[in-house]
């Protein structure tokens, strides 16, 4: 029997992984990117060291910004791709894994042993080349329709030297892995947002803001502090009224505060400051004597860092418009996503790729069945 011809949008961590997914259960694959290669926020990933997962991999670790919790969702996909399986998914590719450990975090930062990013990179297109996937690099989508037959007919006009080209194919599954608006110099920019208005899944789609970033504060107490970085706590009232906590190094610049514990709540101020002109940033240094802190004091926050500087976004598409069994969106037929494009976002210490790894492969497994 002929394979099913596949479509994946976006050539970044979980296209990627969806890709290679696909083609090994059977499908001819092609890979659709506006930008000239591949991976480009990967590259990036753990300052070029690429943090792909975590020994304390669970749904703990992950959250959402619309009213639906992440919890339930991840339970099913963690199961279908655990700690184990990712780390048995890149030795097979011949990434052997290394684990670190930080302070403040009892969990293990998992990195390639040898290498970092470009070699993680570098495999995953090596396997893709092997299973014969095809990339369309440069090109930039125009128009999905539905043809009567329930196949996806998508035209998109591909940059070919000096002219530009239209290109049309006809598609049994497409599979969405267009990434958030972090970074969007990487060519993850929310262009696909006009065509989620046509495939139906603009009503699912909370929107973006950016998370694991620093904090923007007007407070004068920090010029005083500027420079610093200092060990303490700092906590924030998430939208639903629970105080979140997180212990580390904060570091104080002139305007913004920032560092691995303020960086793991600015989703909580994201969501905040979508309904409020400022949130609470409650900061505690402690000092020699256990009774008389060093720093006890409440910065307003009245902004995060831009969609530039943050390493992922709270907010997508909601998950109850997805069937995390499958990856495939409920309300029209032949649509999977994947990715940083569901409202999903991890704590630092990567739990972001392996949620696009995880969900890459549940949709190009089961958009090739
Ligand atoms: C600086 C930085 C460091 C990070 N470090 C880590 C880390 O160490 N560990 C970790 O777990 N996470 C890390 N992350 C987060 C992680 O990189 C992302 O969560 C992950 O890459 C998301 O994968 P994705 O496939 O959903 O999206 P992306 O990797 O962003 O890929 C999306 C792809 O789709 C393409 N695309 C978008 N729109 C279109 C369109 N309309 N047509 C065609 N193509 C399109 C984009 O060009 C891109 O190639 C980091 C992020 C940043 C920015």
């Amino acid at each position: 029997m002929q394979g099913k011809k596949i479509i994946v949008i976006g050539a970044g961590a979980s296209g990627l992984m969806a890709a290679i997914a696909a083609a090994e259960h059977g499908a001819e694959v092609l890979v659709l990117e506006h930008m000239s290669s591949a991976g480009r926020k990967l590259l990036l990933t753990g300052n070029g060291r690429c943090n792909y997962t975590n020994t304390d991999i669970g749904p703990q670790h992950y959250h959402s910004l619309g009213e639906v919790p992440a919890d339930s969702f991840m339970q099913v996909v963690l199961h279908a791709f655990t700690y184990d399986d990712c780390i048995l998914f890149f030795r097979q590719l011949g990434i052997e894994p290394e684990i670190r450990h930080y302070r403040f975090d009892d969990t293990g930062y998992v990195y390639p042993s040898a290498g970092g990013s470009s070699e993680v990179l570098k495999a995953l297109t090596a396997r893709a080349e092997e299973l014969g996937i095809q990339f369309s690099f440069e090109s930039v989508l125009r128009s999905i329709v539905l043809s009567e037959n329930g196949t996806r007919t998508v035209g998109w006009h591909r940059r070919n030297g000096g002219h530009t080209e239209y290109c049309e194919g006809c598609y049994d599954a497409m599979i969405l892995a267009t990434g958030s608006n972090a970074y969007p110099q990487t060519g993850s920019d929310s262009s696909i947002y006009p065509f989620l208005k046509e495939l139906g899944l603009e009503k699912s789609f909370t929107g973006f803001y950016p998370a694991l970033c620093a904090l923007y504060s007007k407070d004068p107490l920090l010029s005083e502090l500027h420079g610093k970085r200092l060990d303490g706590c700092v906590s924030v009232a998430s939208d639903d009224g629970t105080i979140r906590r997180e212990a580390g190094e904060i570091q104080f610049n002139a305007h913004s505060i920032s560092g691995i514990p303020v960086m793991q709540l600015s989703r909580y101020v994201s969501a905040a400051l979508r309904g409020s002109d400022t949130a609470d940033l409650k900061i505690m240094i402690p000092g020699a004597d256990p009774e008389k802190p060093a720093l006890d004091h409440v910065f307003p926050i009245h902004r995060t860092a831009g969609f530039e500087r943050a390493q992922c976004c709270t907010g997508g598409i909601r998950t109850d418009a997805v069937d995390p069994h499958t990856m495939r969106f409920l309300f029209s037929p032949g649509i999977y996503l994947c990715g940083e494009l569901l409202d999903i976002d991890g704590d630092c210490g990567g739990y972001n790729l392996h949620f696009a790894w995880a969900t890459g492969w549940i949709a190009g497994r089961n958009a090739a069945l």
